[in-house]
Protein backbone atom coordinates (compact mmCIF):
# COMPACT_ATOMS: atom_id res chain seq x y z
CA UNK A 1 0.00 0.00 0.00
CA UNK A 2 1.25 3.61 -0.80
CA UNK A 3 0.64 5.52 2.57
CA UNK A 4 1.06 9.11 3.87
CA UNK A 5 1.72 10.25 7.22
CA UNK A 6 0.49 13.73 8.27
CA UNK A 7 1.79 15.25 11.24
CA UNK A 8 2.62 18.22 12.54
CA UNK A 9 5.23 17.11 14.76
CA UNK A 10 7.47 13.92 13.89
CA UNK A 11 10.47 12.20 16.19
CA UNK A 12 13.26 13.07 15.88
CA UNK A 13 12.58 16.02 13.89
CA UNK A 14 9.96 18.15 16.31
CA UNK A 15 8.07 16.51 19.30
CA UNK A 16 5.99 18.14 21.98
CA UNK A 17 4.15 15.19 23.14
CA UNK A 18 3.34 11.71 22.82
CA UNK A 19 1.84 12.44 19.07
CA UNK A 20 5.52 13.04 17.91
CA UNK A 21 6.38 9.61 19.24
CA UNK A 22 3.64 8.00 17.11
CA UNK A 23 4.07 9.76 14.27
CA UNK A 24 7.59 8.63 14.04
CA UNK A 25 7.56 4.96 15.15
CA UNK A 26 4.52 4.13 13.06
CA UNK A 27 6.19 4.67 10.04
CA UNK A 28 9.06 2.60 10.77
CA UNK A 29 6.84 -0.63 11.78
CA UNK A 30 4.97 0.15 8.30
CA UNK A 31 8.12 -0.18 6.46
CA UNK A 32 8.68 -3.15 7.83
CA UNK A 33 5.74 -4.96 7.01
CA UNK A 34 6.73 -3.95 3.74
CA UNK A 35 4.65 -0.42 2.78
CA UNK A 36 5.68 2.36 1.23
CA UNK A 37 4.79 5.38 3.25
CA UNK A 38 6.10 8.95 3.02
CA UNK A 39 5.65 11.40 5.88
CA UNK A 40 5.37 15.41 4.89
CA UNK A 41 5.02 17.88 8.32
CA UNK A 42 6.18 21.35 8.24
CA UNK A 43 9.40 22.52 8.49
CA UNK A 44 9.72 24.26 11.83
CA UNK A 45 12.70 26.43 12.67
CA UNK A 46 14.10 24.08 15.49
CA UNK A 47 14.75 21.31 12.06
CA UNK A 48 18.55 22.02 11.55
CA UNK A 49 19.20 21.36 8.16
CA UNK A 50 22.84 20.12 8.98
CA UNK A 51 21.74 18.18 11.90
CA UNK A 52 19.20 15.76 9.84
CA UNK A 53 21.40 16.08 6.37
CA UNK A 54 18.25 17.79 5.18
CA UNK A 55 18.01 18.16 1.30
CA UNK A 56 16.28 20.32 -0.54
CA UNK A 57 13.61 19.24 -3.48
CA UNK A 58 12.00 22.35 -4.52
CA UNK A 59 12.08 26.14 -3.48
CA UNK A 60 9.80 25.46 -0.38
CA UNK A 61 10.27 21.66 -0.01
CA UNK A 62 13.29 19.95 1.88
CA UNK A 63 13.53 16.28 2.47
CA UNK A 64 15.64 13.83 5.11
CA UNK A 65 15.08 9.62 5.29
CA UNK A 66 13.61 8.04 7.75
CA UNK A 67 14.51 4.37 8.46
CA UNK A 68 15.48 2.44 5.60
CA UNK A 69 13.78 4.36 2.69
CA UNK A 70 10.68 6.71 4.41
CA UNK A 71 11.18 9.86 2.66
CA UNK A 72 10.15 12.79 4.87
CA UNK A 73 9.41 15.99 3.35
CA UNK A 74 9.30 19.42 4.97
CA UNK A 75 7.14 22.34 4.11
CA UNK A 76 8.97 25.58 4.35
CA UNK A 77 7.57 29.03 5.28
CA UNK A 78 9.47 31.19 7.22
CA UNK A 79 6.66 33.71 7.93
CA UNK A 80 4.35 30.59 9.54
CA UNK A 81 7.07 27.94 10.83
CA UNK A 82 10.43 29.78 11.62
CA UNK A 83 9.81 30.08 15.08
CA UNK A 84 10.76 29.25 18.42
CA UNK A 85 7.86 26.87 19.00
CA UNK A 86 5.28 24.72 17.16
CA UNK A 87 2.04 26.10 18.21
CA UNK A 88 2.80 29.05 20.68
CA UNK A 89 4.40 30.75 23.50
CA UNK A 90 4.15 31.90 26.44
CA UNK A 91 1.24 34.35 25.92
CA UNK A 92 -0.71 31.33 24.37
CA UNK A 93 -1.56 30.10 21.05
CA UNK A 94 -0.05 31.87 18.03
CA UNK A 95 -2.87 33.75 16.62
CA UNK A 96 -2.95 32.68 12.97
CA UNK A 97 -2.64 28.64 13.71
CA UNK A 98 -5.66 28.25 11.56
CA UNK A 99 -3.39 29.99 8.73
CA UNK A 100 -0.45 28.50 9.64
CA UNK A 101 -1.90 24.76 9.46
CA UNK A 102 -4.64 24.92 6.73
CA UNK A 103 -1.38 26.24 4.77
CA UNK A 104 0.36 22.77 5.82
CA UNK A 105 -2.80 20.50 4.65
CA UNK A 106 -2.93 22.46 1.43
CA UNK A 107 0.92 22.28 0.89
CA UNK A 108 1.03 18.70 1.38
CA UNK A 109 -1.78 17.64 -1.05
CA UNK A 110 -0.47 19.49 -3.73
CA UNK A 111 2.92 18.33 -2.93
CA UNK A 112 1.65 14.55 -3.43
CA UNK A 113 0.80 15.55 -6.86
CA UNK A 114 4.10 17.31 -7.32
CA UNK A 115 5.80 14.26 -6.53
CA UNK A 116 3.31 11.81 -8.17
CA UNK A 117 2.78 9.92 -5.21
CA UNK A 118 -0.78 8.61 -5.31
CA UNK A 119 -1.65 7.50 -2.18
CA UNK A 120 -3.87 4.84 -1.06
CA UNK A 121 -4.01 6.05 2.60
CA UNK A 122 -3.27 9.71 3.59
CA UNK A 123 -3.67 9.18 7.64
CA UNK A 124 -3.69 12.44 9.12
CA UNK A 125 -3.26 12.78 13.16
CA UNK A 126 -4.90 15.59 15.35
CA UNK A 127 -6.63 18.81 14.21
CA UNK A 128 -3.23 20.60 12.54
CA UNK A 129 -3.74 17.57 9.64
CA UNK A 130 -7.59 17.68 9.98
CA UNK A 131 -8.16 19.53 7.11
CA UNK A 132 -6.47 17.16 4.85
CA UNK A 133 -9.71 15.20 4.70
CA UNK A 134 -12.07 17.92 4.41
CA UNK A 135 -9.82 19.61 1.37
CA UNK A 136 -9.73 16.53 -0.54
CA UNK A 137 -13.70 16.01 -0.21
CA UNK A 138 -14.55 19.04 -1.27
CA UNK A 139 -11.67 20.95 -3.29
CA UNK A 140 -10.09 18.03 -4.73
CA UNK A 141 -13.40 16.18 -4.69
CA UNK A 142 -13.38 16.06 -8.53
CA UNK A 143 -9.86 15.22 -8.71
CA UNK A 144 -8.91 12.12 -10.50
CA UNK A 145 -5.60 12.06 -8.63
CA UNK A 146 -7.28 11.34 -5.44
CA UNK A 147 -9.81 9.20 -6.98
CA UNK A 148 -8.81 6.39 -4.45
CA UNK A 149 -7.29 7.93 -1.72
CA UNK A 150 -8.77 7.35 1.70
CA UNK A 151 -8.17 8.47 4.63
CA UNK A 152 -7.89 7.60 8.17
CA UNK A 153 -7.89 10.03 11.03
CA UNK A 154 -5.93 9.46 14.12
CA UNK A 155 -6.92 11.27 17.65
CA UNK A 156 -4.16 11.50 19.89
CA UNK A 157 -6.50 14.25 22.06
CA UNK A 158 -10.01 14.86 22.03
CA UNK A 159 -9.54 17.73 24.11
CA UNK A 160 -7.16 19.90 21.73
CA UNK A 161 -10.03 20.68 18.62
CA UNK A 162 -8.17 23.51 16.88
CA UNK A 163 -11.18 26.36 17.69
CA UNK A 164 -10.98 29.38 15.62
CA UNK A 165 -13.88 32.29 15.09
CA UNK A 166 -16.14 31.80 12.19
CA UNK A 167 -14.83 34.94 10.85
CA UNK A 168 -11.95 33.40 9.90
CA UNK A 169 -13.73 30.77 7.88
CA UNK A 170 -12.74 32.54 4.70
CA UNK A 171 -9.04 31.72 5.06
CA UNK A 172 -9.78 28.55 4.15
CA UNK A 173 -11.11 28.59 0.86
CA UNK A 174 -13.85 26.43 1.85
CA UNK A 175 -17.84 27.12 0.42
CA UNK A 176 -19.49 28.35 3.43
CA UNK A 177 -21.97 25.19 2.54
CA UNK A 178 -18.85 23.47 5.00
CA UNK A 179 -19.45 25.82 7.79
CA UNK A 180 -22.26 24.05 8.27
CA UNK A 181 -23.60 21.30 11.70
CA UNK A 182 -22.80 18.56 9.66
CA UNK A 183 -19.54 20.13 8.60
CA UNK A 184 -16.81 22.29 10.41
CA UNK A 185 -19.62 24.12 12.38
CA UNK A 186 -19.58 23.90 16.31
CA UNK A 187 -21.65 26.41 18.52
CA UNK A 188 -20.93 29.10 16.27
CA UNK A 189 -17.30 28.28 15.54
CA UNK A 190 -14.82 26.74 13.47
CA UNK A 191 -13.79 23.23 14.50
CA UNK A 192 -11.23 21.71 12.95
CA UNK A 193 -11.26 18.39 14.37
CA UNK A 194 -14.80 17.76 13.74
CA UNK A 195 -13.90 18.67 10.11
CA UNK A 196 -11.22 15.68 10.09
CA UNK A 197 -14.25 13.90 12.26
CA UNK A 198 -16.71 14.30 9.46
CA UNK A 199 -14.47 13.70 6.34
CA UNK A 200 -12.07 11.48 7.01
CA UNK A 201 -13.26 7.44 6.23
CA UNK A 202 -11.88 6.18 9.19
CA UNK A 203 -11.09 7.30 13.05
CA UNK A 204 -9.35 5.99 15.14
CA UNK A 205 -8.08 6.76 18.86
CA UNK A 206 -4.77 5.23 20.71
CA UNK A 207 -6.37 3.32 23.02
CA UNK A 208 -9.63 0.82 22.53
CA UNK A 209 -10.99 2.03 26.29
CA UNK A 210 -10.76 5.72 25.27
CA UNK A 211 -12.22 4.84 21.63
CA UNK A 212 -15.58 4.26 23.93
CA UNK A 213 -14.69 7.28 25.93
CA UNK A 214 -14.63 9.53 23.71
CA UNK A 215 -18.37 8.71 22.80
CA UNK A 216 -19.55 9.75 26.32
CA UNK A 217 -20.53 12.75 27.14
CA UNK A 218 -18.01 13.16 30.29
CA UNK A 219 -14.92 12.47 28.25
CA UNK A 220 -16.36 13.64 24.24
CA UNK A 221 -15.30 16.98 24.72
CA UNK A 222 -19.09 17.85 22.82
CA UNK A 223 -17.64 16.02 20.03
CA UNK A 224 -19.39 12.85 21.50
CA UNK A 225 -22.30 13.13 19.21
CA UNK A 226 -20.85 13.50 16.02
CA UNK A 227 -18.45 10.14 16.94
CA UNK A 228 -21.55 8.56 17.93
CA UNK A 229 -23.29 8.69 14.56
CA UNK A 230 -19.92 7.11 13.12
CA UNK A 231 -19.55 4.64 15.58
CA UNK A 232 -19.52 1.83 13.42
CA UNK A 233 -16.21 3.94 11.85
CA UNK A 234 -14.47 4.32 15.14
CA UNK A 235 -11.67 2.19 16.33
CA UNK A 236 -9.14 2.06 18.86
CA UNK A 237 -5.72 0.57 18.63
CA UNK A 238 -2.69 1.19 21.51
CA UNK A 239 0.02 3.09 20.56
CA UNK A 240 3.77 1.24 20.61
CA UNK A 241 7.17 2.45 22.05
CA UNK A 242 10.25 2.45 19.73
CA UNK A 243 12.22 0.22 21.29
CA UNK A 244 15.12 1.33 19.96
CA UNK A 245 14.79 4.97 21.96
CA UNK A 246 13.62 3.53 24.71
CA UNK A 247 15.84 0.60 25.57
CA UNK A 248 17.24 0.19 29.14
CA UNK A 249 20.05 -1.91 27.71
CA UNK A 250 21.51 0.39 25.08
CA UNK A 251 20.21 3.79 26.72
CA UNK A 252 23.05 6.41 26.49
CA UNK A 253 21.58 8.77 28.88
CA UNK A 254 21.55 6.61 32.01
CA UNK A 255 24.47 5.80 34.50
CA UNK A 256 24.09 1.86 33.57
CA UNK A 257 22.13 -0.16 31.74
CA UNK A 258 20.12 -3.04 32.78
CA UNK A 259 17.92 -5.90 31.61
CA UNK A 260 15.29 -8.08 32.23
CA UNK A 261 18.02 -10.38 33.14
CA UNK A 262 19.71 -8.58 34.90
CA UNK A 263 18.23 -5.34 36.90
CA UNK A 264 21.14 -5.02 38.91
CA UNK A 265 22.06 -1.45 36.86
CA UNK A 266 18.86 -0.05 37.87
CA UNK A 267 19.95 0.51 41.48
CA UNK A 268 23.28 2.51 40.17
CA UNK A 269 20.42 4.83 37.84
CA UNK A 270 19.14 5.26 41.17
CA UNK A 271 21.65 6.95 43.21
CA UNK A 272 22.81 8.93 39.94
CA UNK A 273 19.24 10.31 39.74
CA UNK A 274 19.07 11.03 43.26
CA UNK A 275 22.76 13.05 43.25
CA UNK A 276 21.99 14.92 40.02
CA UNK A 277 18.40 16.31 41.54
CA UNK A 278 20.80 16.88 44.86
CA UNK A 279 18.34 14.41 46.61
CA UNK A 280 19.93 11.94 49.64
CA UNK A 281 21.32 9.33 48.20
CA UNK A 282 19.22 6.49 50.02
CA UNK A 283 18.35 2.60 48.91
CA UNK A 284 15.24 2.02 50.79
CA UNK A 285 13.27 5.16 50.17
CA UNK A 286 11.06 4.68 47.03
CA UNK A 287 11.77 7.71 44.61
CA UNK A 288 9.01 8.50 42.19
CA UNK A 289 9.03 9.87 38.92
CA UNK A 290 7.30 12.10 36.53
CA UNK A 291 7.67 13.12 33.21
CA UNK A 292 4.55 15.06 32.32
CA UNK A 293 2.81 18.13 31.02
CA UNK A 294 1.75 19.62 33.94
CA UNK A 295 -2.00 20.24 33.39
CA UNK A 296 -4.98 18.97 35.06
CA UNK A 297 -5.55 16.79 32.45
CA UNK A 298 -2.28 14.65 33.43
CA UNK A 299 -3.47 14.44 37.10
CA UNK A 300 -2.03 17.64 38.32
CA UNK A 301 -5.18 19.29 40.15
CA UNK A 302 -5.09 16.54 43.02
CA UNK A 303 -1.45 16.22 43.17
CA UNK A 304 -1.15 19.69 43.98
CA UNK A 305 -4.18 19.21 46.28
CA UNK A 306 -1.77 16.66 47.58
CA UNK A 307 1.51 17.55 47.43
CA UNK A 308 1.94 18.79 50.85
CA UNK A 309 0.50 15.41 52.25
CA UNK A 310 2.56 13.60 49.58
CA UNK A 311 5.97 15.21 50.89
CA UNK A 312 5.42 14.45 54.21
CA UNK A 313 4.98 10.47 53.13
CA UNK A 314 8.39 8.36 53.43
CA UNK A 315 9.40 8.70 49.46
CA UNK A 316 11.21 11.14 46.98
CA UNK A 317 9.79 12.72 44.18
CA UNK A 318 10.98 14.46 41.26
CA UNK A 319 9.35 16.21 38.67
CA UNK A 320 10.10 17.00 34.94
CA UNK A 321 7.80 19.17 32.94
CA UNK A 322 6.12 21.92 31.77
CA UNK A 323 2.77 23.40 31.68
CA UNK A 324 0.19 25.44 33.84
CA UNK A 325 1.99 28.35 35.38
CA UNK A 326 0.06 27.95 38.39
CA UNK A 327 1.30 24.11 38.81
CA UNK A 328 5.11 25.42 38.35
CA UNK A 329 4.33 28.03 41.14
CA UNK A 330 2.56 25.51 43.25
CA UNK A 331 5.14 22.93 42.94
CA UNK A 332 8.25 25.62 43.81
CA UNK A 333 6.94 26.67 46.67
CA UNK A 334 6.69 22.74 48.15
CA UNK A 335 10.90 22.51 47.09
CA UNK A 336 10.78 25.75 49.05
CA UNK A 337 9.14 23.78 51.62
CA UNK A 338 10.27 20.18 51.61
CA UNK A 339 13.84 20.24 49.92
CA UNK A 340 15.13 17.32 50.90
CA UNK A 341 12.01 15.58 49.28
CA UNK A 342 10.86 17.16 45.67
CA UNK A 343 13.24 18.05 42.92
CA UNK A 344 11.51 19.99 40.46
CA UNK A 345 12.76 20.77 36.78
CA UNK A 346 10.68 22.34 34.44
CA UNK A 347 11.55 22.49 31.06
CA UNK A 348 11.21 20.16 28.55
CA UNK A 349 14.75 17.77 28.67
CA UNK A 350 14.86 14.29 26.62
CA UNK A 351 18.29 13.45 28.66
CA UNK A 352 16.41 14.06 31.71
CA UNK A 353 13.46 12.07 31.02
CA UNK A 354 15.62 8.66 30.18
CA UNK A 355 17.23 9.05 33.60
CA UNK A 356 14.18 9.59 35.24
CA UNK A 357 12.50 6.73 33.60
CA UNK A 358 15.51 4.49 34.55
CA UNK A 359 16.38 5.56 38.28
CA UNK A 360 12.93 6.08 39.51
CA UNK A 361 11.14 3.24 41.62
CA UNK A 362 7.28 4.20 40.65
CA UNK A 363 5.95 6.36 38.08
CA UNK A 364 3.61 8.88 39.02
CA UNK A 365 0.82 9.44 36.30
CA UNK A 366 -2.20 10.18 37.76
CA UNK A 367 -4.08 11.73 34.21
CA UNK A 368 -7.44 12.47 34.75
CA UNK A 369 -8.26 11.20 31.16
CA UNK A 370 -5.58 9.46 29.12
CA UNK A 371 -5.63 8.76 25.59
CA UNK A 372 -3.23 5.98 25.46
CA UNK A 373 -0.40 7.72 27.24
CA UNK A 374 3.24 6.58 26.79
CA UNK A 375 5.42 7.94 30.15
CA UNK A 376 3.60 4.58 31.59
CA UNK A 377 4.75 2.27 29.00
CA UNK A 378 8.06 3.63 28.88
CA UNK A 379 8.23 3.74 32.75
CA UNK A 380 7.65 -0.51 32.56
CA UNK A 381 10.00 -1.12 29.93
CA UNK A 382 12.43 0.47 33.04
CA UNK A 383 11.25 -1.58 35.45
CA UNK A 384 9.56 1.45 36.83
CA UNK A 385 6.15 0.98 38.40
CA UNK A 386 3.41 2.75 37.30
CA UNK A 387 0.95 4.38 39.69
CA UNK A 388 -2.32 5.15 38.01
CA UNK A 389 -5.93 6.78 37.38
CA UNK A 390 -7.99 3.84 35.76
CA UNK A 391 -8.71 5.87 32.63
CA UNK A 392 -8.07 5.55 28.46
CA UNK A 393 -5.11 3.84 27.79
CA UNK A 394 -3.64 3.70 31.34
CA UNK A 395 -6.49 1.19 32.17
CA UNK A 396 -5.74 -1.05 29.04
CA UNK A 397 -1.64 -1.36 29.94
CA UNK A 398 -1.42 -0.91 33.62
CA UNK A 399 -2.92 -3.64 36.57
CA UNK A 400 -2.40 -4.91 39.64
CA UNK A 401 0.57 -7.44 38.57
CA UNK A 402 2.58 -4.70 36.74
CA UNK A 403 1.42 -1.26 38.83
CA UNK A 404 -0.69 0.43 41.05
CA UNK A 405 -4.24 1.82 39.55
CA UNK A 406 -7.07 3.53 41.51
CA UNK A 407 -10.50 3.88 39.92
CA UNK A 408 -12.07 6.36 41.92
CA UNK A 409 -10.98 10.40 40.88
CA UNK A 410 -9.81 12.23 44.08
CA UNK A 411 -6.93 13.34 45.87
CA UNK A 412 -7.85 10.42 48.98
CA UNK A 413 -7.62 7.75 46.24
CA UNK A 414 -4.20 9.11 44.97
CA UNK A 415 -2.78 9.62 48.36
CA UNK A 416 -3.91 5.80 49.59
CA UNK A 417 -2.75 3.87 46.64
CA UNK A 418 0.58 5.93 46.95
CA UNK A 419 0.72 4.70 50.65
CA UNK A 420 0.01 1.02 49.48
CA UNK A 421 2.48 1.45 46.59
CA UNK A 422 5.15 2.56 49.94
CA UNK A 423 4.09 -0.81 51.39
CA UNK A 424 4.50 -2.39 48.96
CA UNK A 425 8.31 -1.30 47.78
CA UNK A 426 8.98 -2.67 51.38
CA UNK A 427 8.24 -6.12 50.72
CA UNK A 428 10.98 -7.39 48.75
CA UNK A 429 9.67 -10.83 47.06
CA UNK A 430 6.33 -8.78 45.86
CA UNK A 431 8.62 -5.71 44.58
CA UNK A 432 10.80 -8.03 42.39
CA UNK A 433 7.65 -9.68 40.86
CA UNK A 434 6.32 -6.57 40.16
CA UNK A 435 9.51 -4.99 38.59
CA UNK A 436 9.77 -8.78 36.31
CA UNK A 437 6.35 -8.27 35.33
CA UNK A 438 7.00 -4.93 34.40
CA UNK A 439 10.19 -5.05 32.24
CA UNK A 440 8.87 -8.00 30.47
CA UNK A 441 5.42 -6.41 29.43
CA UNK A 442 5.83 -6.18 25.25
CA UNK A 443 4.52 -2.60 23.88
CA UNK A 444 6.57 -2.81 20.94
CA UNK A 445 5.17 -1.29 17.52
CA UNK A 446 4.34 -4.65 15.92
CA UNK A 447 1.06 -5.77 16.76
CA UNK A 448 -0.09 -2.44 16.80
CA UNK A 449 1.64 -1.73 13.60
CA UNK A 450 -0.44 -5.08 12.25
CA UNK A 451 -3.86 -3.17 13.36
CA UNK A 452 -3.36 -0.11 11.35
CA UNK A 453 -3.10 -2.26 8.18
CA UNK A 454 -6.11 -4.05 8.83
CA UNK A 455 -7.61 -0.05 9.38
CA UNK A 456 -6.32 0.87 6.50
CA UNK A 457 -7.34 -2.04 4.62
CA UNK A 458 -10.91 -1.33 6.09
CA UNK A 459 -10.49 2.09 5.15
CA UNK A 460 -9.53 1.57 1.24
CA UNK A 461 -12.80 -0.95 1.15
CA UNK A 462 -14.92 1.30 2.51
CA UNK A 463 -17.54 2.52 -0.58
CA UNK A 464 -17.27 6.07 0.22
CA UNK A 465 -16.02 8.26 2.93
CA UNK A 466 -18.72 7.47 6.02
CA UNK A 467 -19.99 11.04 5.99
CA UNK A 468 -23.86 11.59 6.56
CA UNK A 469 -24.32 11.45 2.92
CA UNK A 470 -27.20 14.16 3.11
CA UNK A 471 -24.93 17.05 3.49
CA UNK A 472 -23.91 18.68 0.13
CA UNK A 473 -20.38 17.28 -0.05
CA UNK A 474 -21.89 13.88 -0.22
CA UNK A 475 -24.89 14.30 -2.49
CA UNK A 476 -22.04 15.99 -4.78
CA UNK A 477 -20.60 12.81 -5.04
P1 LIG B 1 1.07 13.75 26.03
O1 LIG B 1 -0.38 13.84 26.38
O2 LIG B 1 1.83 14.91 26.58
O3 LIG B 1 1.36 13.48 24.59
P2 LIG B 1 2.16 11.07 26.52
O4 LIG B 1 2.37 10.30 27.77
O5 LIG B 1 1.37 10.42 25.45
O6 LIG B 1 1.58 12.50 26.90
O7 LIG B 1 3.59 11.42 25.88
C1 LIG B 1 4.43 12.33 26.46
C2 LIG B 1 5.81 12.12 25.86
O8 LIG B 1 6.57 13.31 26.04
C3 LIG B 1 6.58 11.02 26.58
O9 LIG B 1 7.52 10.47 25.66
C4 LIG B 1 7.30 11.80 27.69
O10 LIG B 1 8.46 11.14 28.13
C5 LIG B 1 7.65 13.09 26.95
N1 LIG B 1 7.75 14.28 27.81
C6 LIG B 1 6.74 14.96 28.41
N2 LIG B 1 7.21 16.03 29.10
C7 LIG B 1 8.56 16.01 28.94
C8 LIG B 1 9.63 16.85 29.41
N3 LIG B 1 9.39 17.92 30.18
N4 LIG B 1 10.89 16.54 29.05
C9 LIG B 1 11.14 15.45 28.27
N5 LIG B 1 10.18 14.62 27.79
C10 LIG B 1 8.92 14.89 28.11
Amino acid sequence: MKIVMCASEVVPFAKTGGLADVAGALPLALEAEGQEIIIVMPKYKMIQETKFNLKRLKNDILYSTLGKNIKVYFIEKESFYGRDSLYGDKTGDYPDNLERFSYYCKRALELLKEINFKPDIIHVHDWQACLIPVYLRNLYAQDSFYKNTRTVLTIHNIGYQGLFPKEEFPKLDLAWSVFDIEGLEFYGKINILKGGMVYSDIINTVSPTYSKEIQTQEFGFGLEGVLNKRKNSVFGILNGLDYTIWNPETDKFIASNFSAKNLSGKAKDKEDLQAFCKLPLKKDVPLFGVVSRLAEQKGFDIVAEGIDEICNMDLQLVILGTGDLKYHQIMEEMVKKHPKVISLHLKFDDALAHKIYAGSDLFLMPSKYEPCGLGQLISLRYATIPLVFKTGGLADTVNKDNGFIFDRYSKDALIGTIESSIQAFKNKNKWNKLLNTAINADFSWGESAKKYLDLYMKARNSRTFGCCEKSACCRKK
